[in-house]
């Protein structure tokens, strides 16, 4: 069984006389001890009263919320009753349970007031559990909240015990122990809404933001930096392996033997399909280097969150959108998400305006000679041609006025020459440019405005002005000043 144990008001109800009777127990010097006192028992309190002070007056325990020392102190004094608890273990009136035959027994984990503890559901154990919490509560005048504080059964305690051990501890039972530091208790098969909670509370973070107010890219920016820290907190202590504590340091040599492969040494059964291709792989009878574990589905073998949810939802990455370098380009987010609009095709051009079914001239309204599709907006039109060629693009490659729409995004994406008239990265170059252009064609439409023939010089000193580019490798000063 696992009990949850509440503590009312756990940090107001410690007794001053407990803390010295713990900082002794623990051996701290004497010095030490009454110095660490006086700052506890320094304290005065008044209460505002109808918007007077009253007069102050002091209290004779509790530690202070927010002072850097308390937290320490209660450590401590809970410290003691882990004490009392691995004494009744010694004595065996506590018997811990185990996670697996051979796995480490446990009675109990602390952090702060957040208590759970293990043991064996039988009356000996109910009647010990309860003896140490008095005993615990008496000495350091912490108090135990029953209608907080819940005990959870394993399947196999039958129902009238059910009853005789809850009224032996006082608690009540309960199917679902909840949460602990943040993190549901796990109980037999894990069920989808579970996790609810997880989207529960990005909902809730998210209402709270006026969002409708932000621009798309401003949205993108607040949930990478808030959000999405919630679900991988959740899902890092979710990860488990199938292998017990103590044998999660094995090596091939304990398998391996020099006739073949010793299945027995593996503590859980490994399919056939696995058998055969391990048995497959070649094994080089010298070695230069030690054995060592190795996550085969990251390139340094080292384990990571995102290839273990790739692999989680079946995601070999085939026929996946490959637009995550957008997110690694030194740019501005709002280019950044310009750039992902592309590639899926929803920016507002006559041609994917057409294509969703209104009906209008997909006539460019700027040449008048091809249909506006995005690659005419952004490159083909007669008037931003000359401007990708000033920018140096000739030097380049010599398909890029031919490429689809994805592959000239994703090879200048990459490109990271500085071969170009202004002397910086390619790509962070490329992607201003797109931007750059793209508004100056909606300045062209709508405000019938005329092209500025200077652009391409506004656009190599975009990157530098917004400090994309490391300030040594670049020419563009110069270049722009005429030089
Ligand atoms: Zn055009």
């Amino acid at each position: 069984m696992a009990i949850k144990i509440d503590l009312e008001k756990a940090y107001d109800k410690i007794e001053w006389s407990f803390i010295r009777e713990m900082l002794i127990f623990f051996n701290f010097p004497a010095t030490l001890i009454d110095l660490i006192m006086s700052c506890v028992s320094s304290v005065s309190t008044s209460l505002l009263f109808n918007g007077g002070c009253l007069d102050s007056f002091c209290p004779s325990r509790g530690i202070r919320q927010g002072d850097p020392l308390s937290p320490y102190l209660f450590i401590l004094c809970m410290e003691f009753l882990g004490h009392l608890i691995e004494e009744k273990c010694e004595a065996n009136l506590w018997s811990p349970v185990r996670a697996s035959r051979s796995g480490p027994s446990f009675s109990h984990l602390f952090f702060a007031d957040d208590l759970v503890l293990f043991a064996n559901a039988d009356q000996v154990n109910c009647n010990t559990i309860k003896s140490v919490l008095n005993d615990f509560c008496l000495r350091s005048g912490q108090r135990v909240s029953v209608a907080k504080s819940r005990v959870f059964f394993s399947p196999n305690v039958g129902p009238d015990q059910r009853i005789l051990l809850s009224d032996i501890l006082g608690f009540n039972s309960t199917p679902n122990l909840g949460k602990y530091l943040g993190y549901p208790l796990k109980h037999a098969g894990d069920r989808k809404h579970d996790f609810d909670f997880v989207l529960d509370r990005v909902k809730k973070k998210l209402a709270g933001w006026k969002a409708n107010l932000l621009s798309m890219a401003g949205r993108v920016v607040l949930i990478q930096a808030s959000s999405s820290t919630i679900p991988s907190y959740v899902m890092q202590s979710h990860i488990q392996g199938p292998l017990p504590q103590d044998s999660d340091n094995m090596q091939i040599k304990n398998v391996l033997s020099p006739t073949g492969w010793n299945w027995s040494n593996i503590p859980f059964e490994i399919p056939p399909e696995v058998k055969a291709e391990i048995q497959a792989v070649p094994v080089p009878r010298v070695s230069r280097c030690s054995d060592k574990l190795a996550w085969k589905f990251s390139s340094k073998g080292d384990f990571d969150m995102r290839s273990a949810y790739l692999l989680a939802i079946d995601d070999t990455g085939i026929g996946s959108f490959s637009g995550s370098w957008i997110w690694k380009l030194s740019s501005l987010p709002r280019i950044q998400l310009f750039i992902w609009k592309c590639m899926q095709q929803s920016i507002g051009v006559k041609d994917c305006l057409a294509k969703r079914g209104i009906p209008l001239d997909t006539t460019c309204p700027l040449c008048h000679s091809e249909a506006e599709t995005i690659l005419h907006a952004l490159r083909d039109c007669n008037l931003v041609r000359p401007l990708w060629q000033q920018l140096g693009i000739h030097c380049l490659y010599s398909t890029f006025f031919s490429q689809d729409i994805r592959d000239w995004l994703i090879t200048n994406g990459g490109l990271k020459t500085t071969q170009n008239a202004a002397g910086i990265p390619w790509n962070v170059l490329f992607s201003f440019g797109l931007w750059l252009i793209w508004k100056q064609r909606n300045q062209g439409v709508f405000n019938s405005k005329s092209v500025n023939v200077n652009l391409a010089k506004v656009i190599a000193a975009q990157p530098l002005s917004s400090s994309f580019v490391p300030l040594g490798l670049v020419k563009t000063r110069e270049w722009c000043s005429g030089k």
